[in-house]
């Protein structure tokens, strides 16, 4: 055979067939080097078949120019990139292009150059060394990116180079990480714990296809017991993989994993360095990195040799991917199982709805850890209804929260408020003439962060600096904050226990890995009293001196209708609850609400997960919602409004008249203006056994919109705004 079909990183293309020229071996795999017109394009060989298309006639082939020293993709990461651009509607191109994730990595092993700082003592400095010296302290990078860590030029840091105070360190791009011990801390596992290790341990043995369902209280060792599961891999000489759905969790997981493996594992998410990336990257290809913890797209890596999945937290939202290809971690985590024949775990003390109805229909095997683990009990549970309990004019801690607080603080102990909103407040007007900030790109209010003195908004970044005037009336000192953030908590704490420690923690305050340390460290070492917080601090945190946890607006999450909403609100305040009483000192959780009888607080207040689990099952069921019927979301954008809305139309004249698929709209998103465009949605509602993606596809396929609409698909969505 010499003719290849081959898979290249342009959605607008298609496959394209080249021959190999004599001499040159390639597989099924392999990532090579080919001619396109004048250019030269990086292109995956693709197995003999599987993709459509016409042969072109073999004399007008052109030959592959190079093979890339890198192994092929995996057959199993070939039939997980088919599957995930069918079932998601997503190019074979983009979803490729997530795999093949450092460019880096391609060229193969070699040396980088990076740079630090040297002893040299500096002298007089212009403002700007003094500034890099500053900042890149214990930094070790490329120029690029050390420009980038200190806030200055690359010209700075090349001159810094000349005067001696960076000095140059070549390093081996492939160098190996340091291997992990599977007996390096090998815990005492209490008798639920080593049940369930023992059915993980099994199955990673078995190299067999496994999904289960790890459900576990907070606090009850879940990953303490999939530990086990991830040294039967290490002692296999396999690798695992395991997704955390935010970085910020990260710090917390690899000083556990050190202390279990004596080593910290491979991480990969967003904000690593390219030489980070790159070598991660091909000690995976290569089957040297044993333990990769990552974001959602760590999942596309190309491991030579996968043994386990685990995802933690698996009912977290932020395994969604909301843009580009919009899938789903979580479920993607299972097909990648499945393709490598390794079981996978999905861990969680409040997993997700559609989950659990996998278990219950006998696709994933259910393990549950009933309890805490060493005796710690869980929380005692109080509504606080804000209807009676009314906070003080302009305060959002009600009188039985406050009390709670102060209690702690005289004990010396460490409490937790949470709320799910950053910044100062949700929305700024004038008092004179009304006018409020909103955002020129979104429809949305922007945020004040008094820490930082900024208006922001929350969807697309945009900034300004809070004015001193109102911009309409030009009344100074007329700017009111509407509503509570967690800067506005914070502050209410200081006035009410002026001497108490509080801590803020959000992605503004937490915005690098080393802050996340020094909060935990602090935290740990007594040297906070109060957190406050959003869903950051809800989960992974073990504070044992943490004793009272105050929900501030439990009622948040259930506005807007979503069908999830209840749902999402049960798992948050579940799980910030279960940041309480880990240790000896029983815990107490107070929930603030305004709607006490709402079932989702009376099943928090009662503890009776099954029977909100059970209601909630028999909502979507009717509504033949997820699990029991399927969704998608339609997203129609364009920076003109008229263009956006005569697309949405198009579609919806030309829906298809099927018996069990329901349309509903197009209508203006709820967000109807994000980042400049004007957006219309869709929704599709159908029974499971429509094949849902083929209709859509047929559908959309016979469509032809202007240059400036864009149409997205969002199979199984999560968002609806
Ligand atoms: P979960 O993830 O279920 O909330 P964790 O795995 O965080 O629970 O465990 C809670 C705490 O109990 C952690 O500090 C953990 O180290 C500790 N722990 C759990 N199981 C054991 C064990 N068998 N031996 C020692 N410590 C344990
Ligand atoms: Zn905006």
């Amino acid at each position: 055979m010499n003719r290849v079909r081959c898979l290249v990183f342009n959605s607008a293309l298609g496959p394209l067939d080249y021959r190999v020229p004599e001499g040159m071996v390639v597989e099924a795999g392999s990532v090579v080097v080919a001619p396109l017109g004048p250019r030269q394009i990086i292109a995956v060989v693709w197995d003999a078949g599987r993709l459509p298309g016409a042969e072109i006639p073999a004399n007008k082939l052109r030959p592959l120019l190079s093979v890339l020293p890198v192994p092929p993709l995996p057959a199993p990461l070939r039939r997980l990139i088919e599957w995930t651009a069918d079932y998601y509607l997503a190019s074979l191109a983009s979803v490729a292009r997530m795999a093949l994730s450092s460019n880096g990595a391609l060229r193969g092993g070699s040396t980088v150059t990076e740079y630090r700082l040297t002893d040299t003592e500096p002298g007089r400095l212009t403002p700007q060394r003094a500034k890099a010296i500053e900042a890149l302290d214990g930094q070790q990078a490329t120029i690029r990116e050390l420009a980038e860590i200190a806030g200055v030029s690359d010209a700075v840091l090349r001159g810094m180079v000349n005067a001696g105070l960076l000095e140059a360190v070549v390093v081996d791009s492939d160098r190996p990480y340091p291997p992990a011990d599977p007996a390096f801390g090998v815990p005492d596992l209490s008798d639920d714990q080593t049940q369930v290790a023992a059915r993980f341990v099994a199955s990673v043995h078995a190299h067999e296809f496994q999904p289960y369902l790890l459900d576990g209280v907070t606090g009850s060792g879940k990953t303490e017991t999939y530990f086990e599961a991830v040294a039967a891999a290490m002692e296999d000489g396999r690798q695992v993989l395991v997704l955390l759905p935010e970085i910020a969790l990260t710090e917390t997981f690899l000083k556990r994993f050190e202390a279990r493996f004596g080593v910290t594992p491979v991480t990969w998410h967003s904000s690593l360095k390219s030489s980070e990336r790159r070598r991660a990257w091909r000690a995976v290809a290569m089957g040297s990195a044993q333990v990769i913890v990552g974001a959602r797209s760590a999942l596309f890596l190309p491991f030579a040799n996968l043994g386990l999945i685990i995802v933690d937290e698996a009912h977290e939202v932020s395994f969604k991917q909301d843009d580009g290809v919009r899938y789903n971690a979580r479920d993607v985590a299972v097909m990648r199982a499945r393709f490598e024949s390794v079981p996978v775990i999905l861990a969680s003390a409040t997993p997700a709805l559609e989950s659990l109805q996998m278990a219950e229909s006998g696709r994933y095997e259910r393990v549950i850890l009933p309890s805490r683990f060493g005796g710690a009990t869980m929380p005692d549970i109080q509504v606080v209804d804000l209807r009676i309990e009314q906070p003080e004019r302009g305060h959002w801690i009600a009188p039985p929260l406050v009390k709670a607080l102060k209690d702690r603080l005289e004990k010396g102990e460490q409490s937790l408020l949470f709320l799910n909103r950053r910044g100062y407040a949700p929305l700024t007007l004038c008092r004179t003439c009304g006018y409020r900030f909103q955002c020129p790109n979104c429809s949305a209010w922007l945020v004040e962060h008094r820490l930082s003195r900024r208006l922001a908004c929350h969807h697309c970044g945009h900034e300004v600096p809070t004015p001193d005037a109102c911009p309409e009336c030009h009344e100074p000192d007329c700017l009111v904050a509407c509503g509570p953030g967690v800067e506005r908590i914070a502050d209410e704490v200081a006035a009410i226990l002026p001497e108490a420690r509080v801590a803020l923690v959000t992605s503004d305050t937490l915005t690098s890995p080393a802050k996340a340390a020094e909060f935990v460290e602090m935290a740990s070492a007594k040297a906070i009293d109060v957190i406050v917080g959003t869903q950051l601090v809800t989960k992974g945190y073990h504070f044992p001196e943490l004793t009272l946890v105050g929900v501030i607006d439990a009622d948040m999450g259930l506005e807007g209708g979503d069908l999830r909403a209840a749902e999402r609100t049960y798992q948050q305040v579940a799980q910030v609850a279960g940041r309480a009483g880990r240790g000896e000192k029983p815990g107490e959780v107070l929930i603030q609400t305004r709607h006490p009888e709402a079932p989702v607080i009376e099943a928090l207040a009662s503890g009776d997960r099954d029977a909100f689990y059970a209601a909630e099952t028999d909502a979507r069921r009717d509504a033949g919602a997820p699990p029991f019927g399927r969704w998608a979301a339609i997203i129609v954008s364009s920076e003109d409004e008229a263009e956006a809305r005569d697309a949405a139309r198009g579609i919806g004249g030309s829906a298809p008249h099927l018996a069990d698929v329901m349309i509903l709209g197009p209508a203006p998103a709820p967000l109807s203006l994000l980042r400049g465009r004007y957006r219309y949605r869709l929704l599709i509602n159908a029974r499971r056994s429509t094949e849902l993606q083929r209709v859509i596809r047929e559908w959309l396929d016979q469509l032809r919109f202007p240059p400036g609409v864009r149409v997205a698909v969002d199979i199984d969505p999560y968002s609806f705004v």
